[in-house]
């Protein structure tokens, strides 16, 4: 792209996708450059509405809260819906616009849906012109001395911070309104938030969508949290990470903004950690865009063949955090009120369901995208399978997360467990991780009765672990 072509004429399309913001967005910057009218729009097509409830009440959130910041710099949002190509031409039409700009994503049914718009768009005489808002390092931008992918975290990132990224850009200050506006969809009527019944209390609680709420999670963090992270980031009840994972994927906030208020990084420090976790989150879209159905398919094509369990009860004891195990107990229900959950737990959350009754990580992966605000195709099933041990990186298979040693280590005074699990709070440290190991005296004492206030772990974890291992063995053996 040249940074002096001006595009054809008319208003430029500025189409927001998951770059809801006005800072460090290149696709808009480039609109603005060319001195014409700008008609930023969002199209709400079925890639969209797919989305789970969690993630579609944030939309609505952010979609709100970019009205705005448009509406402050002289502009505003137009809405519109339906298929994302005739609607984007029938849009170009009206507004007599002959350029169109965006940011690029990489899931693989929206590579193939901007591909179908931009081809429309040619066929139509316009010029499409798409940009780098969302990664560090674009997928195709990062490979192996042999010209191949990374399969593995750490020779990846190192390779990425050889290369070095682009700094951020500044927020655009004010756009040139077109002449006349062309019609807009009523965001309300999109029906994005739960309404019977609403379930969205905790998550209005917790989070603020939003350019402005991700600049304030950001300082929040870089003022409190940042030079503790490489060890607090590990202690569930101690809010020591950014929590800026929706923003993050809303595109409220960039990955270069986040690296630019980083500063110098030094080796070992806080920064450095959490440097390296926006890492995880470059290798997972690398891992997704060269392995367009890792969200389905096994990366290790040895774990085929693994007996996964029928176990409907199971999995909704997991989904409604009636396990018995305190720690996957107090995560899903931190995950249903609020819509995230922290990352050791997301772990152990998730061990526990493929480890310990063996039901398939598909559906694990599917509750999660359903109920998480920070709900990320390439992130989650990159998670999913690390854990399940089928997954690209070093993830052996005899790692069995114990869930009450993962708690007794990382949540040892129980505040994480007492915040989530009130029919719990008034038991001792020692044996809140366990209940069921408590003495009848304690028990009664605390008010917990097992088995009536607070459920009998429904597997045993001795039991549970040599099943596990008995299956993964067998697999892993005749699979290689
Ligand atoms: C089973 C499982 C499912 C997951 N599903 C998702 C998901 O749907 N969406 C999602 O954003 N993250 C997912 N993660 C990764 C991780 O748990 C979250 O990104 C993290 O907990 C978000 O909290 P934070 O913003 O406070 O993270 P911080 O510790 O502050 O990290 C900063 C940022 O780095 C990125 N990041 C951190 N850890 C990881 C990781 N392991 N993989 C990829 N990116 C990471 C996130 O964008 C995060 O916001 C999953 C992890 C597991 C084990």
């Amino acid at each position: 792209m040249n940074d002096c072509d001006e595009g054809r004429g008319g208003p430029v399309l500025m189409w927001f996708r998951r770059d809801l913001r006005l800072a460090d967005n290149p696709a808009l910057a480039w609109a603005l450059r060319t001195g014409r009218p700008v008609i930023p729009f969002f199209l709400l097509d079925d890639e969209e509405r797919r989305r789970g409830g969690a993630s579609r009440w944030w939309l609505h959130g952010s979609l709100n809260a970019l009205g705005e910041d448009l509406g402050r710099i002289g502009s505003r949002l137009v809405l519109r819906s339906g298929p994302a190509e005739g609607a984007i031409a029938a849009l170009a039409e009206e507004a007599g616009a002959s350029d169109i700009v965006w940011n690029r994503l990489y899931e693989p049914t929206l590579i193939k849906r901007d591909e179908g718009v931009e081809s429309r768009c040619r066929d139509a005489g316009m010029a499409p012109r798409s940009f780098n808002a969302a990664l560090l390092f674009e997928p195709c931008a990062v490979s192996t001395r042999t010209g191949r992918h990374y399969r593995v975290f750490t020779p990846f990132w190192r390779q990425c911070l050889k290369q070095g990224f682009e700094p951020a850009e500044g927020a655009v200050r004010r756009l040139l309104p077109p002449a006349d506006w062309p019609a807009s969809e009523e965001l309300a009527n999109w029906r994005l938030r739960p309404t019977a019944p609403d379930w969205a209390s905790g998550l209005r609680e917790a989070w603020q969508p939003g350019e402005a709420g991700a600049r304030s999670r950001l300082e929040r963090f870089l003022g409190e949290r940042a030079s503790g992270y490489a060890e607090g980031r590990e202690f569930p009840a101690d809010e020591g990470t950014g929590r800026l994972s929706p923003h993050l994927h809303f595109g409220e906030v960039g990955p270069r903004q986040v690296a630019a208020t980083l500063g110098a990084v030094e080796p070992g420090s806080g920064a450095g950690a959490f440097l390296r976790q926006i890492g995880w989150r470059e290798f997972s879209h690398h891992l997704l865009y060269h392995n367009p159905d890792m969200d389905s398919v096994n990366l290790q094509r040895g774990f085929d063949p693994m007996p996964w369990r029928d176990d409907p009860e199971g999995l909704r004891a997991w989904q409604q955090g009636r396990t018995g195990y305190p720690l996957v107990d107090a995560g899903m229900r931190e995950l249903w009120t609020t819509g995230w959950m922290h990352n050791r737990v997301r772990m152990v959350a998730a061990s526990f369901l493929t480890k310990h009754l063996l039901i398939d990580w598909r559906l694990g992966a599917r509750w999660f995208l359903d109920t998480l605000v920070d709900a990320d195709l390439a992130n989650n099933s990159a998670g999913w399978q690390w854990v399940a041990g089928s997954g690209a990186d070093a993830a052996p298979y005899f790692r069995i997360f114990n869930p009450t040693a993962q708690s007794q280590r990382f949540d040892a005074g129980g505040a994480y467990l007492r915040k989530w699990l009130p029919e719990l709070r008034r038991l001792p440290d020692k044996w809140i991780h366990a209940p069921w190991e408590a003495p009848e005296t304690v028990l009664a004492e605390a008010g917990v009765g097992i088995g009536e206030t607070w459920p009998r772990p429904i597997v045993d974890h001795r039991e549970a672990r040599e099943r596990a291992l008995g299956i993964y063995r067998t697999v892993v053996r005749e699979g290689a």
